[in-house]
Parts: structure tokens; sequence; C-alpha cells
């Protein structure tokens, strides 16, 4: 499997016969990973301001998207959910599934519908789906456990897999728990806040007798000894102590994690089922997003054996090249609070240790970059987690967008990327995470190392 993620706008701009002869050719692409729903600029539109644009496509910036479903919502499988299914505006009278898909068939390419956990506050009936923080305010992120949530990405699946004959699925979700939240134990998006006390989270709870009051209570405390940090304090007997402190005294704050990350896991295990009774054949998998390279806490909560029951393949994020800065920000980020004891050279040298890598000090991985060796281990560690049925497709990062000193890709980077993630044992490769912002250089790279590696 050799994949790539390309959004709607590419094919609109520079014609869709040209994009997928241009794909076999350059880079031996057998798949597609349409982005079909997303509201968000990472994975459809073009490239961002102040990026340059790539070698390719049209040579202007779209600061007017919208997003949406770039393929056509068809009601009826919307009827069990608030949240309207908006057809992108962006492309009004393009259907993107419909228009790629027998060009895809016509030259052997398989096809998946990519769909990301990425919404807009303004979006109708959106505000009915949305998760409520520990301060009674909705989020702009939606509720894993709210059924409007659940019946929206039920019927999106359902969507997709009964008006178009697409080869699978692929859904992806850029968040963690409220105690990640708290710690800010993240390289950034993803979200802040500490949630969700919706009442559906509180009946959940309840279920599970789990105390809701002092849950509330141990996050307000939490949330106080975080701020007390950024401010500058330092507690007697340090951050981490302190911190254990109040898990010990709120083992709440625990619980209440476990019960974010199981409306999650639902949420996979209900798109799992359905897809499969609509088309057991038909592959359906996650994008296992970035943090998962960085943050202990978060890693520990995606348990490769627990994903091979619900699960046909797995995209694991494995950016080596924006890796580099994205490890330098979860560091300064995990070093304001729960490793506030230790300088953020140390935090680093943890990190590796746990993490179970080891690249270059914190002075040289933002401009560096991450190695191929960090893409070997953790396509490695996949591949042995994910048991015998269960497949890995390390994603891999040609031209994201990292700041004006921080690394950029080259080929040589894609190149060696590619190499290494079939050297782990990976089952294929995604070259993510848009075709709209690589330049073409970059993706020849794992075309050459695809073609070294399996000659036709
Ligand atoms: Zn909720």
């Amino acid at each position: 499997m050799v994949g790539i993620q390309v959004g709607a706008v590419s094919f609109v701009d520079e014609g869709t016969d040209k994009v997928l002869d241009g794909f076999q050719e350059v880079a031996a692409i057998d798949t597609l990973f349409l982005a079909t729903f997303t509201y968000g600029r990472g994975i459809a539109g073009r490239q961002l301001r102040g990026q340059p644009l790539p070698d390719h496509g049209k040579q202007e910036y779209d600061d007017a998207f919208r997003g949406g479903n770039f393929a056509t919502p068809h009601p009826q499988f919307y009827r069990r959910t608030s949240i309207a299914p908006e057809k992108a505006p962006d492309h009004a009278a393009y259907d993107v599934i419909a228009d790629v898909l027998p060009a895809a068939r016509r030259r052997r390419m398989r096809l998946y519908c990519w769909f990301e956990d990425v919404f807009r506050r303004d979006v109708p009936g959106f505000d009915q789906a949305a998760e409520i923080d520990l301060h009674g305010k909705p989020t702009g992120l939606a509720c894993h456990r709210n059924p409007n949530t659940r019946n929206f990405w039920l019927g999106l699946a359902e969507d997709y897999l009964r008006s178009y004959d697409v080869d699978g699925l692929m859904w992806g979700s850029e968040r963690q728990g409220p105690l990640d939240n708290a710690l800010a134990a993240s390289h950034g998006g993803g979200g802040s806040g500490v949630a969700c006390f919706c009442p559906h989270c509180l009946e959940a709870a309840r279920q599970a007798a789990i105390d809701v009051d002092r849950a509330r209570e141990g996050y307000l405390a939490l949330e106080r000894w975080a701020a007390a940090l950024r401010g500058g304090q330092r507690p007697a007997d340090g951050a981490f102590v302190t911190f254990w402190r109040l898990l010990v005294r709120y083992p709440e704050l625990l619980a209440w994690e476990r019960l974010w990350n199981e409306g999650l896991n639902d949420t996979y295990r209900d798109l799992y089922r359905l897809a499969k009774s609509i088309a057991p054949d038909k592959g359906i998998g996650w994008h296992v997003w970035h943090n998962n390279s960085f943050s202990p806490f978060y890693r520990a909560e995606q348990d490769y054996a627990e994903f091979a029951k619900y699960s046909d393949f797995l995209k694991v994020v494995m950016y080596n090249n924006c890796g580099g800065p994205r490890l330098a920000q979860y560091v300064r980020n995990a070093q304001a609070t729960l490793f506030a004891d230790l300088t953020p050279e140390q935090v680093l040298e943890f990190t590796y240790g746990v993490q179970q890598y080891r690249e270059r000090p914190l002075d040289r991985i933002a401009a560096e970059g991450l190695s191929a060796d960090y893409v070997l281990r953790e396509t490695r560690r996949a591949v042995t987690g994910a048991g015998p049925r269960l497949k890995i497709w390390p994603g891999i990062d040609i031209d994201i967008p990292t700041g004006a000193s921080d690394k950029k890709t080259r080929p040589e980077d894609v190149y060696q990327a590619v190499r290494a993630a079939f050297q782990g044992g990976a089952h294929g490769v995604l070259l993510s995470r848009k075709y709209s912002e690589m330049k073409l250089a970059n993706l020849e790279a794992a075309g050459r190392a695809v073609r070294e590696l399996a000659p036709a």
C-alpha cells in the first residue's frame, strides 16, 4: 500500500487525470485517501498563507476556506443527529468521490474516504453536540459520548459506504482527555479544555460509580496547580510530587480521563461494527495522532493490541520532519507544569527514555527534525503491538508547514523515512498530510524508495 492524502482542491485546480497520472508516475501511488470531510486546513484546501506554494496547483491562497463534506451528503443518513450534514461550499457543485472514483478504478488505484474530527462552532446543530468544560462552557469540540456526535459519524460512514463503492474508510481524532489536557501534555492543537461534563458524560460517570462532585473538585484543584506553576510558583515539595498528591487525593482525575477515552473508543467500536455490517470486506481504520510519539500519557491510551479488536489498519503518524519542532514544543509544554522540577533538556532525555527512541539534543531537533531511525523504531513498536491481523501504515510527512527557522522536508528525508518504515515491517506507507502542500521532488523521493524496495 503506497497511499497519499489528497483533497478536493487539487483535482479541481489541476485536473483529475493529471493528478492521478502524476501520482502513479512520480511516486508509485496505488491508494488514495481522499479528504472527504473536515472543517480544518490540515488535510483540505490549498497551502496555508505564510507558507510557500508548492510547484504545482493554482498559485493562490484560499483564505476563505470553510470545509464540510466534499462529497454529497444524502439526508436520509443524518436523521438521528442535530449536526447539519453540510456540503462544503468551497466546491459547491463538485463531488470529490463521484469524480475521482471512476478515474481511480481505470488505473486500478484503491480509494479510501478520509474524514476527521474537526468541526466549526457555527455548523448548524453543532451546539447540541459540543463538549461542556469544567466551568460549564461549551467547547468547539464534539463530545464523543453525545448521541448527536456518534450518530453524525455513523451517518457519515454509512453515507460513504452505501452511496459510493469505495474501498474503505479512515477516521481520525487528534484529541486527548481532560487529565492530559490539564497538563498540556501535547505538541499543541487538539484542544486544551478540561471536559467533558455534559449530561451524557455525567450520566456515564454515575453508571460507573464515579463521584461527579469529587471529579469536579479534583479538576479545579489541578487547574489551580497548573496555573500556579505556569505563573512561576514552585511548591516546596516540587511540581511532580504535588501532582501525584492530587492524583492520590482525587483518583477521580484518572477515572474521568478513562471515561473520556471510553467515549472515543466506543466511537471506534461503533464505526467498526457499522462498517463491517454494511461491507465486511472493506477496510476501516484510524489515523493515530502525532502526540503518540511525544507524550507517554497519550501513548499509554493508544494500545495497539486493543485497536486490533476493532480496526483493520492504523495510520500511525511518524512525521519525522515536523516531528523535530513538534517534539521541542511538547517538551516546553510538559516542562511548564508536571516536569517543572527538571530542565527542558532533562525533560527531553526523559521523553527519549520512556518513549524508546533517541534523537538529537534539544537545541537541534527543531531545526534538524527527527531521523529515519525514529520512523524505524516507531514502526517496529507498532507492528509488534498490533499482532498479525492489524495492518500498520506509517504516516510519512512531506512538507507539513513548520516555523521559519524549523526543519523543512528534503527529498533525502522522505527517501530514508519510507525505507525505514518498510524496514520496520510496515504494511504500507501513507504520504501526508495533503498533496496541495507537497513539493514534487519530495514526492518523487518516496517513489524512488518504493521502486527500489519493490521493483515492478
Ligand atoms: Zn460529554
